[in-house]
């Protein structure tokens, strides 16, 4: 009978991961079965409720076929001292609902792990590895394998589209795998503040704690790896950087792994206080810098393999020549000539990427450069050009900034960040919300479309 179980139990495990397997399933003992009942035994009431929820159903369907007869189950927690079971009758006859209730629980049954709130595709397998990220990926590797060991927390900065978030999910996905019952918790650093001020406005209007203290125990004791996305997002904005500061320590000195990604170094980062840009120094900093050529060639062709695009070499050595600025570009670069190349028939060609991509390569289709932009912009608002470029903020300077931020996106094919860069290192989502503002106003106001338009017309003219 004991062999109707093991064969029972080996019809599921080709359907179930290894590192589960390993975890979860063989921990499982049979300690009898007969007479219509089986007696397991599990180490703890994790195991058994985990075992409960995922394996068993399937397991007793399997060996109520075996044995043509129904079962119930009895369960043994190894664990605790006094814990009693009893039978619930299968209610539906050769069906396989014989669960067994606990007389006596220690403790609430904790909440099954939930699945972490990851991007599916960015994992350790789809990243590519090259001299400019071999760094930040063994660390995140490392993190990953043996979390909140040595390096907590681990800080991955540079610029934008360098596989940052990708590093960040790969670790969430790894620990998941290796340790299915941690809580892994994702969150960007503008959600938890937007978390944490809800928070707080609802205590305020309700009274009573309740929501300060659901926000705290979200962060502060349920992850056993808490990892947050663009940290920068943090400056200057006081209390949440107050709230994050007493998070960080209670994970730390639980020993919970943290891993946090940015656009800067800690030392960098305008408007945190130093309190916290230390902390972020006490583990590790890793970098993710521009890819080279080769590494470029590579995540074109692993990118193509993964989309069952057919890109031949001369056109991945093409694209990977003209779009450097970083991965997200060049991403979108194959996703653009994939998407001629279907529209047309075509395969894609040498001759279809040039086409398709003049636009982009040229980085400037109108010819126009970012600083003829700003000098038109400047004269036609009397403005002078530094101030143009710099920090002032008095709307007679700022709004003709806007204007040239919003004419250098639209007529050259700048990203966000270099424009930002171009007007004094202003950060890209500054450079965001002029382009938004602007582009609001010309649908609101006809004087600010007008004004737009010349500068433009002007500005194309020969
Ligand atoms: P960041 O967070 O640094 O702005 P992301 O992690 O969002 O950048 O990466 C942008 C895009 O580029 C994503 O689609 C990501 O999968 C991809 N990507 C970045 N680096 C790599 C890499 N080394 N290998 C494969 N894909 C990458
Ligand atoms: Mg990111």
């Amino acid at each position: 009978m004991l062999e109707l179980w093991t064969e029972a139990v080996r019809s599921i495990e080709p359907m179930i991961k290894p590192a589960h397997r390993d975890l979860w399933l063989r921990p499982i003992e049979c300690v009898g079965i007969g007479d219509g009942r089986i007696r397991l035994r599990a180490p703890n009431r994790y195991h058994k409720e985990w075992f409960e929820d995922n394996f068993l159903p399937s397991i007793l369907k399997d060996l109520e076929a075996r044995a043509c007869q129904s079962f119930t189950v009895d369960f043994e927690v190894s664990e605790e001292s006094v814990v009693a079971t009893s039978l619930t009758p299968s209610g539906s006859g050769a069906s396989f609902g014989a669960m067994t209730r606990e007389v006596r629980l220690p403790q609430p049954a904790p909440p099954p792990p939930p699945a972490p709130d990851l991007v599916p595709r960015y994992t350790f397998e789809k990243f590519v590895v090259g001299p400019t990220n071999q760094f930040a990926h063994a660390a995140a590797r490392m993190v990953a394998e043996t979390p909140a060991s040595r390096w907590n927390p681990l800080f991955i900065y540079g610029g934008v589209g360098l596989g940052k978030t990708h590093l960040l999910h790969a670790i969430g996905h790894e620990v998941h795998k290796q340790r299915p019952e941690w809580n892994i918790t994702f969150v960007t650093c503008e959600r938890f503040v937007t978390d944490f001020i809800g928070s707080m406005m609802h205590q305020k209007r309700q009274g009573g704690s309740s929501s300060m203290e659901d926000f705290r125990a979200r962060y502060r004791n349920v992850p056993d790896v808490l990892l947050i996305d663009d940290i920068q997002f943090l400056s200057n904005k006081d209390s949440s950087q107050d709230e994050f500061f007493h998070t960080f320590n209670a994970l730390h000195y639980a020993h919970k792994q943290i891993v946090l990604t940015s656009d800067k170094l800690p030392a960098e980062l305008p408007g945190v206080e130093d309190r916290l840009r230390s902390r972020f120094t006490w583990g590790l900093i890793a970098e993710v810098e521009t890819p080279d050529l080769e590494t470029r060639v590579a995540i074109l062709k692993h990118k193509a393999e993964v989309d069952k695009v057919n890109l031949p070499d001369d056109v991945a050595l093409y694209l990977a020549a003209h779009v450097k600025t970083n991965v997200r570009e060049l991403e979108g670069a194959l996703l653009r000539l994939a998407a001629r190349a279907s529209f047309q028939g075509q395969s894609i060609s040498l001759e279809l990427a040039r086409d398709a991509l003049a636009k982009l390569i040229a980085n400037t289709p109108t010819g126009l450069t970012i600083e003829s932009i700003q000098r038109e912009v400047a004269a036609y608002f009397d403005v002078k050009l530094h101030d143009l470029k710099g920090p002032k903020r008095h709307r007679a300077v700022a709004h003709p900034r806007m204007v040239a931020m919003f004419l250098a996106r639209k007529l050259t094919n700048m990203s966000y960040p270099e424009i930002g860069s171009r007007f004094g290192g202003k950060d890209h989502s500054t450079v965001i919300s002029a382009v938004r503002k602007i582009e609001r106003l010309c649908g609101e106001d006809p004087t600010v479309r007008s004004v737009v338009g010349t500068i433009e017309s002007h500005l194309r003219q020969p």
